[in-house]
């Protein structure tokens, strides 16, 4: 590959090599995509965009997807029938949730390519795979242990230490089924809450701050990443990326290296988003521990599309479709805000979030998912805001969320 293509990165000279997996789906096809969400939705636009039909399958209908795809099939996860009639329709898959039964991802993989390969979501999605896949690789994670039974859970509270947090082995995001544990009195209530035969005890990492690394692997091994993402959690839910991250370049570098390394190591045809802690371990660039990763466009990542060349959806697109990879300069310091269900139920009674006084802010762009029924924690859209420094875009971005609800009726917390 040449050097001066910006973005592209060679690993061991793959792209000189590497023959494109598969025939590439040029614009004109049909992509499915399983799962309906807002990051469907955005993938959809993309397609749509550079001319590719899409079809979108979730159980509910008038999904975020569902809205925006030429064709919306609804039927629920395992109903296998359905997902086979609908593979037969599309030239190829991919997906935007983790969730979608292993069995329905290789009913359709057996007619159509499915990209990221289905074994890729099954070690990702199982948090108990995933840290063991990351461990015996030789990537630092938090130390965790298996719990089976609330006598497991004592056992390993008492070697991991306090405080320390359970986690359910599956259907977690944003911090869905975690419950911290700050002494031995929580421990029987944390794993009731669990609410599952099996969970994953975790360290507490006491890190100064979360970087997260989108990664795109193209169907020829290309990789490419986009700049170091640094997120503030609120309630464990992601409320707000700035990028460039304020970290020294040799901890971005290490964050870039570990990404790309993990994606080579699940042999990952997509986007892949690798969720990093930073701990200060007294050296420079710090320590990183990978918390998390999810084979998918991230919400950590959406900042790419006002702020890149190419938006990580544009980047599923193109890695699953066997395209080249796009650049991923990023043209300007851009912040993201979410904006959760509480920012209706706050706002002015009877009306919507003031998006006309947020937009009147220089540089605010808005994304909205179409998602009706605005629920505590439900994500519903986001800001962006760019401008010639993260500290200008980040004090944009929150003026603007802050600009949606009157002031009387801010939240305090
Ligand atoms: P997760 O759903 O695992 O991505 O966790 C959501 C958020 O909870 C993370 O981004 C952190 O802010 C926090 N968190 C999760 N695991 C840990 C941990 N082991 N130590 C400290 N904070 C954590």
């Amino acid at each position: 590959m040449p050097s001066d293509i910006k973005g592209l990165v060679d690993v061991d000279g793959e792209w000189h090599r590497g023959a494109v997996r598969g025939p590439v789906t040029l614009p004109g096809k049909t992509i499915g995509i399983l799962g309906g969400g807002q990051l469907g939705r955005m993938f959809a636009i993309a397609a749509r965009r550079m001319g590719y039909r899409v079809h979108a399958l979730d159980p509910a209908p008038d999904c975020p997807t569902g809205q925006v795809a030429d064709v919306e099939w609804s039927a629920a996860y395992d109903d296998i029938g359905t997902a086979v009639k609908f593979a037969a329709a599309v030239d190829v898959v991919t997906f935007e949730f983790e969730n979608i039964p292993y069995e329905t991802l290789q009913a359709v993989a057996e007619i159509v390519p499915v990209f990221p390969a289905p074994l890729v979501l099954d070690t990702t999605r199982h948090r108990l795979r995933e840290k063991t896949f990351l461990s015996t690789h030789g990537y630092p994670v938090a130390p965790f242990r298996p719990v089976a039974s609330v006598d497991e859970l004592r056992a390993a509270v008492a070697v991991l230490g306090l405080p320390c947090i359970l986690k359910t082995a599956t259907f977690g995001y944003d911090g869905k089924g975690q419950t911290r544990i700050n002494s031995l009195d929580d421990v029987d209530d944390a794993w009731h809450r669990l609410g599952q035969p099996l969970g994953v005890l975790e360290g507490f990492v006491a890190f100064s701050c979360e970087l997260s690394v989108i990664v795109a692997r193209g169907r020829n091994g290309a990789i490419s990443t986009f700049d170091v993402a640094e997120n503030v959690h609120e309630h464990h839910i992601l409320d707000l990326t700035v990028v460039p991250a304020r970290v020294p370049e040799a901890t971005k570098k290490n964050a870039i290296d570990v990404a790309k390394s993990v994606a080579k190591g699940l042999d990952l045809i997509g986007v892949l988003a690798v969720e990093l802690f930073l701990v200060d371990d007294g050296t420079p660039a710090g320590k990183l521990v990978v918390n998390e990763l999810a084979p998918r466009p991230h919400n950590s990542g959406h900042f790419s599309i006002d702020a890149c060349a190419t938006s990580q959806f544009e980047q599923q697109l193109r890695a699953v479709c066997g395209l080249p990879l796009g650049d991923v300069t990023l043209f300007r310091p851009v912040a993201m805000a979410n904006l959760l269900g509480e920012h209706w139920h706050s706002a002015d009674v009877g009306g919507e979030p003031r998006f006309d006084q947020a937009l009147a802010i220089s540089g605010v762009k808005l994304h909205l998912y179409g998602k009706t029924e605005p629920r505590p924690g439900r994500k519903m859209g986001h800001l962006t805001a760019t401008a010639d420094d993260v500290e200008t875009a980040r004090a944009l971005v929150l003026q603007a969320r802050d600009a949606l609800t009157p002031t009387d009726r801010r939240r305090r917390d």
